[in-house]
């Protein structure tokens, strides 16, 4: 096999305690290996892999491992006898959560560019910090090969000021910085190209609508290839109901849970984060899958937990007719936009004033990494696209390949 190997581009992604990997070939989006390194920092850190279709392998990382070790073990321990592999790597391509509005493409990263992804700390407190501990640690070990960052904000950067200034006092936009930026940019990018081509339109005359649904979730709205409005904001709590984060909400619900509940402010982030969504209504669990089984059960919380998700969505996706106009199709995608037949058909429903008529064959069939039309001939389309946010990262870094 190896002696076939395009060249390649090793895409990284850090997480706070985690760090995932791909070989990916650019031209084709063959992964040659995929892998996640977790609980790093902790005892229990470790590393699994797989290399193509092969069986997942595992390994206990030392104690403690931090970022650096996991890169190195992916380098010494999982690529040893592989030099092939090694060899066709043409550049790395890190994922950025925020860019601010210092990055709409991907970038050559330089010291320079470092600065400014920590400048944009304040914007991803959790996740930047972390992009910049696996850029620094994948730099020392690859160091001759270009570094490429590209920005889970960049496709969002199109946005006209109506869209992306907040009905504040101006000077926190002038002076702060503060107003929208949007998330999952790459992959509302990679399923608009796709469905262009799945139209048969050129992208740039491409109108749609796009739902990212995973444990966090957007939806964005693209008129002539080009983001026009998205559901995220400063920071990815605004917008659609989460696994965790409520999404939308009257600010002054902040002021009641810290006047009348004597919240602290950490206590009211970590409650708007990570205890609201489908965790806080179903009480159960944040996992879309567990609110099916839930509602099957005929749990009563989850299925309002469904409802409430269900609703929402389709409330902002028919929004977004006002910024899109005329709209060629609407694209789910996600773990819970690719997956969940129920959820679509619901939606749909709810958008049947917009012409939307489900297929529930063609829904059925539009599962576990099908993509395909799941409205009947007559209706107005939607397509189920799975996202390869992976491509996208390996793209943008071979532009910058020696
Ligand atoms: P992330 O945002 O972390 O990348 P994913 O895009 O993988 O997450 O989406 C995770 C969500 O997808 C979870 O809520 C999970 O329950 C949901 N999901 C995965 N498979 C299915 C399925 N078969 N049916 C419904 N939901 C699913």
């Amino acid at each position: 096999m190896e002696s076939t190997i395009n060249p390649t581009v090793l895409v990284v992604n850090c997480g706070s305690s985690s760090l995932k990997f791909a070989i990916v070939d650019p031209a084709t989006g063959e992964q040659y290996l995929t892998g996640l390194a977790e609980a790093l920092g902790l005892p229990e850190a470790q590393i699994s892999w797989r290399f193509g279709d092969s069986d997942k392998q595992k390994a206990n990382l030392p104690s403690g491992a931090n970022h650096t070790v996991a890169l190195a073990y992916l380098e010494e321990q999982i690529l040893e006898g592989k030099p092939e592999l090694m060899k066709s790597f043409i550049a790395v391509g890190h994922r950025v959560v925020a860019g601010g509005e210092l990055f709409s493409q991907p970038t050559l990263i330089t010291d320079e560019v470092v600065k400014g992804i920590e400048q944009c700390i304040p914007l991803a407190p959790l996740h930047n910090p972390a992009h910049l501990l696996g850029i620094a640690a994948a730099r020392r070990l690859f160091s001759e090969l270009p570094h490429v960052a590209i920005f889970d904000t960049a496709f969002h950067q199109t946005m006209p000021a109506k869209a992306y200034i907040y009905p504040l006092p101006y000077e926190l936009y002038k002076e702060h910085a503060v107003r929208r930026y949007g998330a999952h940019g790459t992959s509302h990018y990679y399923v608009t190209t796709e469905a262009a081509k799945m139209l048969g339109k050129p992208v740039e005359e491409t109108n749609i609508i796009t739902a990212h649904l995973g444990n966090g979730g957007s939806v964005s709205a693209i008129k002539n290839g080009q983001c026009v409005d998205t559901s995220m904001g400063l920071t990815p709590l605004e917008g659609i109901v989460m696994g965790t984060r409520s999404g939308d909400i009257d600010p002054s619900i902040v002021f009641f849970l810290a006047d009348t509940l004597g919240y602290n402010i950490e206590q009211v982030r970590d409650t708007l984060n990570k205890k609201s969504g489908l965790l806080g209504i179903s009480g159960k669990t944040s996992d879309f899958r567990g609110i099916l089984e839930g509602v099957d059960a005929g749990d009563e919380q989850c299925k309002l937990a469904f409802d409430i998700y269900c609703y929402r969505l389709a409330k902002y996706i028919a929004s977004y007719y006002v910024a899109v106009g005329k709209v060629d199709a609407l694209v789910f995608t996600g773990g819970i936009g690719e997956n969940s037949m129920p959820m679509r058909a619901a939606v749909l429903k709810m958008l049947e004033g917009f012409g939307y008529v489900e297929s529930p064959e063609a829904n059925a069939a539009a599962r576990f990494g099908n993509s395909g039309l799941i409205t009947t001939a007559e209706s107005a389309k939607a397509f189920v696209i799975p996202t390869n946010e992976e491509l996208v990262i390996a793209q943008g870094a071979a532009k910058f390949a020696k």
